[in-house]
């Protein structure tokens, strides 16, 4: 049920899972908690801050509050 997404048109460290998806937050300079949401063109898995940015990246395919 959490299929696969690509996700196209990132940068090089969210494209490696270093950064979020939607809002471009460097994880290896911001600590916030974040989840896989896909993967890049490359295969990487790549990653959203929990929350709205999750819920964007997925597209708000599930529809769950937090
Ligand atoms: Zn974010």
């Amino acid at each position: 049920m959490n299929a696969e997404k690509v996700i196209t048109g990132l940068s090089p460290l969210q494209a490696d899972g270093l950064a979020c998806v939607v809002c471009g937050a460097d994880y290896l300079c911001v600590r916030v908690p974040h989840v896989p949401v896909g993967r890049s063109v490359t295969g990487s898995q790549v990653f959203a801050c929990v929350g709205c940015c999750a819920d964007e990246a997925r597209g708000a395919a599930g529809g769950e509050l937090r």
